[in-house]
């Protein structure tokens, strides 16, 4: 890890992107975490002075910018950027709003795009860089009332194996993760909605998904954060294009 100097994380304030800015922190690197909402990066930032908190919404362009421009005229340009956040909504496809759509796509996909490519130039002639994509195991597979989620996750494999191919000649390398259900705030909601939606108790909710992994168990974010390590270390620089499942054996 030590060529590396600074990443960005999206979506760094909570659960999967939280854990991947500290490990980035402790391996030395200074670590600029994005999201909408300050007060949740500041709390991740106060903890740690190798990590820095910025406002920036990945679906709006110019924000993306700003915050790259202000970012890396402090800290120096990203040689490692965590494409994290997400959103995740779900619903029957028949009753999928046009709106939920767009935002799900938006934020993921889109979101992600604009995430990475300001640091493609400055990657290339910096001599190197990581890129990861947090996917999810619905980017690899279907399942039941994530149609938008699932979309959106499979157009992030999509845009990872391009930049993967187009970069292969230079010192870039350019991969995802993909999860299976992982204990972050974004289950948190999916246990609340499924409370919802069937009057199960919470554990009950939560033992039906920790069923959907053949190991039986929900996953950590730090396991999340081990993968996205090793595939930013040096041993990892000649695997690119790649999805790493972490899903309890779910494929
Ligand atoms: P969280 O909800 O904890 O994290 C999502 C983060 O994304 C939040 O910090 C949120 O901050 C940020 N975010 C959302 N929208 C935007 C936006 N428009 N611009 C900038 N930041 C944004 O969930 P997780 O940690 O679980 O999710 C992280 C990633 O992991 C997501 O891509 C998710 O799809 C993926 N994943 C999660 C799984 C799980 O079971 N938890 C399983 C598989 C994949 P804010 O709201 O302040 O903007």
């Amino acid at each position: 890890m030590t060529q590396f100097k600074h990443a960005l994380v999206t979506g760094g304030g909570t659960g999967i992107g939280q854990a991947i800015a500290g490990s980035l922190a402790a391996a030395g690197l200074e670590v600029t975490i994005c999201g909408r909402n300050i007060e949740p990066l500041e709390k991740v930032a106060a903890g740690n002075p190798r990590i820095h908190a910025m406002t920036a919404d990945v679906t709006d362009e110019a924000s993306v910018e700003a915050l790259y421009e202000s970012a890396q005229a402090a800290r120096g340009n990203f040689d490692v950027v965590i494409a994290n956040a997400g959103i995740a909504l779900s619903a029957p496809v028949g009753k999928t709003s046009l709106d939920m759509w767009s935002q799900t796509l938006a934020v993921n996909l889109t979101g992600a795009f604009l995430s990475v490519r300001p640091a493609m130039d400055t990657m290339k002639t910096a001599g190197g860089g990581r890129i990861v994509f947090i996917a999810s195991i619905a980017g690899l597979k279907g399942a039941p009332y994530i149609s938008a989620y699932a979309a959106s996750k499979h157009g992030v494999v999509g845009l990872m194996r391009s930049m993967a191919a187009e970069l292969a000649q230079t010192p870039i390398t350019v991969n995802a993760v993909c999860p299976g259900y992982v204990e972050t705030p974004m289950l948190e909601r999916t246990v609340a909605n499924i409370v919802g939606k069937t009057g199960r108790d919470e554990q009950a909710a939560r033992d039906a998904i920790a069923r959907g992994n053949p190991q039986g168990r929900i996953i950590e974010p730090q396991e999340v954060a081990d993968a996205v390590m090793w595939l930013c270390s040096e041993g990892a620089r000649s695997v690119t294009g790649q999805t790493i499942a972490i899903t309890g054996g779910e494929m």
